[in-house]
């Protein structure tokens, strides 16, 4: 799966979440098929995920006769169960006017196409979410050979570059087919949704422009994956663009959204329970990123392949499940060190990167 979470050190570091400034008011989350009130007129849902990560929140906002809704699940039977259950439950039959995706990961976008054709309700997105989301559900069919030399390069087996051509695709079977149009919505726009005003915020780097929803009259932050509580969110290269630097945008957009939000917010994230706190968790993640580079530079005083640095990184071990996400986040910590003359890459013979410190001088 393109989305989900990886627990690394420098979260596992910031689990204590008592301690660390962070609170969750609402208690547990619902079951399937129900609902908690999160806010004034915003239920807060969860649906099933068949992976680690074994769950995602969606949001209802009354909207009118209906229900705007923030994100929808990724394709499955149990999402749609859960969907079934809940518009006949807490949604009390009430249509969806409108589906808002944070961000175009199977988990956020699978079911957006359902709900839209069910409903006739119109997809809202930002434009690259939208148009990246377009692009990845159609690679279907052959895997590409660029895709075979990025994991090479990053130090995959032969068998595990056979896995990756065999589960091709597996982007597209994560959701139904998105809508072929859709309402752009972009940094600083104001939405009204039931009379109330919700100003849109762009993050970037987790996903290309990943939009949250701020409610200022009280202070809610329907965050998406911008900002998790107890887990960081997935930073990786991927084979489309081997060279990207998705970790400086994540750590320039924290920084950003730490000097923009107010220190009262009720977060309500894509993953976990909604908590306050949203300063010191923006610090946790930026640290915990601070501190998984500062251990990967000490580790490549002897060259290394990105999928030798996994233990600078992560707190547990990699299994083949999640080799992908693992590796992509290993080259992004490692992209961002070389953006910065840090670090360099060297290509062998066999198509494998090595990579070394730039400075002679030990690292702290
Ligand atoms: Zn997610």
């Amino acid at each position: 799966m393109a989305d989900g979470v990886i627990t690394s050190e420098g979260e596992a570091e910031t689990g204590g979440d008592g301690l660390r400034g962070l609170t969750y008011p609402l208690g547990p989350p619902p079951a399937p098929g129900e609902a908690i009130q999160a806010a004034p007129g915003v239920l807060w849902l969860r649906l099933p995920l068949p992976m680690q990560l074994n769950h995602i929140n969606v949001y209802a906002i009354e909207d009118g006769d209906g229900w705007a809704v923030v994100d929808t699940g990724i394709r499955t039977p149990d999402s749609i169960a859960g969907w079934e259950a809940a518009l006949t439950g807490p949604l009390a039959g009430k249509p969806i006017t409108r589906v808002i995706c944070t961000h175009m990961h199977p988990d956020h976008i699978g079911l957006a196409g359902w709900l839209c054709e069910r409903f006739d309700a119109p997809l809202l997105m930002t434009q690259l979410e939208y148009v990246t989301g377009r692009m990845l559900s159609a690679e279907t069919g052959t895997a590409p050979e660029a895709g075979a030399i990025f994991w090479r390069a990053g130090g995959w087996s032969e068998p595990q570059i056979e896995r990756y051509r065999q589960s091709y695709g597996m982007f597209a079977k994560g959701m139904t087919a998105m809508p072929a149009g859709y309402q752009r919505i972009r940094e600083g726009q104001v939405l009204s949704i039931g009379g109330e005003d919700w100003t849109i915020v762009i993050g970037n780097g987790h996903s290309p422009e990943h939009a949250c929803l701020w409610r200022k009259s009280d202070d809610i932050f329907i965050s998406g994956d911008q900002i998790l509580p107890r887990i960081s969110s997935n930073i990786s290269v991927w084979p489309t663009e081997p060279l990207s630097d998705p970790l400086d945008d994540w750590m320039t957009s924290l920084d950003r959204l730490g000097d923009l939000l107010p220190a009262d917010l009720l977060v309500l994230p894509g993953h976990g329970e909604p908590f306050t706190g949203v300063l010191p968790r923006i610090e946790a993640l930026k640290r915990g990123h601070a501190v998984a580079l500062k251990r990967l530079e000490r580790t490549l005083r002897e060259p290394k392949r990105a999928v030798d640095v996994f233990a600078s990184l992560f707190a547990r071990p990699v299994g083949d499940g999640i080799l992908g996400m693992a590796t992509g986040e290993a080259i992004a910590h490692l992209n961002y060190l070389a953006g910065q003359g840090r670090a360099r890459r060297e290509r062998d013979a066999d198509g494998v990167d090595w990579w070394s410190l730039t400075a002679t001088k030990d690292p702290a």
